[in-house]
């Protein structure tokens, strides 16, 4: 697999430093996800105030591409409204369904532009959407669960 080398050493360097890699004792959700092709696996909690993301956290193991693309959207998504990040994650999920036609838009995915070149590579897309499918999962629960509580 040969991706852009300034884009291997964002992905590497997020691989060696993860962000945010360190389970939060609280949260409103936590799930697990795996990807049995790679043998990846995330568990992810988030924290939803509102119509916030206040925290996300997580712990895996698996590839450098499952373990970057986590922390890459960690870092990304902490912060902003519920609405926006799951505009910036359909985003993200339309460059990786792009088989290499499209290049990112730096403006919203940032740092997650460098795995644009995962999206030539169909084996390896499950890997860089694993942290971020696992994030819309535990969000959507959270969200159910507060509207179930009324
Ligand atoms: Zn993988």
């Amino acid at each position: 697999m040969q991706l852009d080398s300034l884009y291997q050493e964002v992905i590497l360097d997020h691989y060696k430093n993860p962000m945010n890699k360190k389970l939060s004792p609280t949260y409103s959700k936590e799930v697990h996800h795996v990807n049995p092709s790679c043998g990846d696996e995330i568990t992810l909690n988030v924290t939803v105030e509102g119509d916030l993301i206040t925290n996300i956290s997580w712990d895996g193991v698996g590839c450098s591409i499952s373990q970057a693309s986590t922390s890459i959207m960690s870092d990304l998504l902490i912060g902003k409204k519920i609405d926006e990040d799951f505009a910036i994650l359909e985003n993200f999920t339309e460059l990786m369904q792009s088989k290499g036609t499209k290049s990112g838009d730096e403006e919203i995915l940032e740092d997650a532009v460098a795995l644009a070149g995962v999206s030539q590579f169909p084996a390896r897309i499950k890997c860089a959407l694993l942290g971020w499918m696992a994030f819309k999962d535990a969000t959507s629960q959270a969200l159910s669960e507060t509207e179930a509580k009324g």
